[in-house]
């Protein structure tokens, strides 16, 4: 199929040229034309596959076909909610990208950790496609600085993520400033049941879309497993990145406190790193990235939530050095490679204290993965499992109850690791102490 079947305006014709986008990725294959006739639609469909450009074409042509110009008008026509700030920016980037050649239509994102009068002055001035996190969403909501009254498409962007970082109860206080009429958009990389229930809340007749199997982790992405000694991960870290002279690689933490240190320890070895997490500023942040983009810093060590929304084309490599608590965030993780077409390799190095883990995530994505030991980090099978405390290492924070008080205007964190779930915990103290490294 090419771009020119789905009818969209020159305009974004043209921007899709600009970014080399010859023919539309599944995803937008079959999003666009139902979005354009004005379904709601569920996206099954993880980060890389498109989605993103998947809504956001549809939507500016479809804002841009409506007749009246913006004088006057600053109520915002399309809202996209995201999980974190870094997507919020990303998806605003997208948005700024294919929109660039419209005339009339003004994009905003709003997230917490940045200042919240200069989101004031750009809400006054009028803008048509608003991208937040809810916490600010809801902080603007309070304070009466942005009207929701007129939005006519909703964008529910990586829905189970917010699910696991607990925004449902805000997303349904926010649901509760639009109206009723208007067209909803649901993008999801798995679904649980809850997601089901929360979309069966809000949309009308939905228009499934899927392009991976559910809970499937991309076929572009080569998955391996180094089972290694507990102390021996940052050797062997260092010694694939050496041996293998990786340029790029974004490597995933469970702790903030265990990103920083590993980064250090990376540094030492002579190998340029940064960590980005919720503890360091935006500026840091956003600094942290565009380093490791532009091939400054060859290593990127991040915890999940700081992660979400990095979108760098063809990654070649992420590494788990620690498997997440949660499955889901494994399917999230190698998200970050083999994205839109390009090949990429996955690899996690597991210790024995993870294995109850590796089995969970095993089961969710049904497949099991190549285990391949790395000549000279054989592990030793004297070595017994060690319980995971979440926080061991510190660095971590309790995230607010969701019936909590909250302060209006203040920042909400957006970027605070939750909880892992208990299941996952319970499973790994049960293993410890009794299991040693056997697949
Ligand atoms: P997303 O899944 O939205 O995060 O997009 C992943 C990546 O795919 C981004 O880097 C996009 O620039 C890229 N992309 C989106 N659509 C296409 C397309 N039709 N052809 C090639 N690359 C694309």
């Amino acid at each position: 199929m090419s771009f020119s079947a789905l009818g969209l305006r020159a305009e974004l014709m043209l921007a899709v040229g600009e970014q080399g986008y010859t023919e539309p990725t599944p995803i937008q294959a079959q999003a666009i034309p139902a979005v354009l006739a004005g379904r709601d639609v569920m996206g099954g469909a993880q980060t890389g596959t498109g989605k993103t450009a998947g809504f956001t074409l549809p939507l500016l042509h479809k804002l841009a076909e409506q007749a009246g110009g913006q004088h006057g008008r600053t109520a915002v026509r399309a809202l996209i909610l995201v999980p974190t700030r870094e997507l919020a920016a990303q998806v605003q980037a997208s948005v700024y990208t294919y929109g660039k050649h419209l005339p009339k239509i003004r994009s905003l994102s709003v997230y917490g950790g940045v200042g919240f009068h200069p989101q004031v002055q750009a809400l006054k001035r009028g803008i048509d496609i608003l991208v937040a996190t809810p916490g600010r969403l809801l902080d603007h909501l309070a304070q009466r600085t942005v009207d929701l009254s007129k939005v006519q498409v909703l964008v529910l962007d990586e829905a189970d993520r917010m699910l696991d970082m607990g925004f449902i109860p805000d997303i349904r206080k926010i649901l509760a400033y639009l109206p009723k009429q208007r067209q909803n958009l649901l993008f999801s990389a798995t679904f649980s049941d809850e997601i089901k229930k929360l979309a069966d809340g809000f949309m009308h007749d939905p228009l499934l879309v899927e392009v991976a199997r559910r809970n499937a982790t991309g076929d572009l992405i080569a998955q391996r497993v180094c089972p290694v000694d507990r102390e021996k991960k940052k050797d062997l870290l260092a010694h694939l990145i050496t041996t293998g002279d990786w340029k790029q690689v974004l490597v995933f933490t469970r702790t903030k406190h265990g990103a920083n240190n590993l980064a250090e320890k990376l540094g030492k070895s002579g190998i340029r790193a940064d960590a980005i997490h919720g503890n360091k500023s935006q500026p840091a942040r956003t600094r942290a990235l565009a380093e490791f983009k532009s091939g400054k810093i060859r290593v990127l060590v991040a915890t999940d939530i700081a992660a979400r929304g990095i979108d760098i084309d063809e990654l070649p490599h992420v590494v788990n050095f620690e498997l997440p608590h949660v499955a889901n965030d494994y399917v999230h993780r190698i998200g970050r490679t083999g994205r839109a077409g390009s090949s990429g390799e996955a690899i996690s190095l597991v210790c024995v204290d993870e294995l109850g883990l590796l089995r969970d995530i095993e089961r969710l994505t049904k497949r099991e993965i190549k285990k391949e030991i790395v000549p000279g980090f054989e592990v030793d099978p004297r070595i017994r499992a060690e319980p995971i405390v979440q926080g061991k290492r510190g660095g971590q924070q309790q995230r607010r109850p969701s019936n909590a008080p909250r302060k209006a205007g203040g920042n909400r964190g957006q970027n605070a690791p939750r909880q892992p779930a208990s299941r996952a915990g319970g499973r790994n103290s049960r293993d410890s102490g009794r299991r040693s490294f056997a697949y």
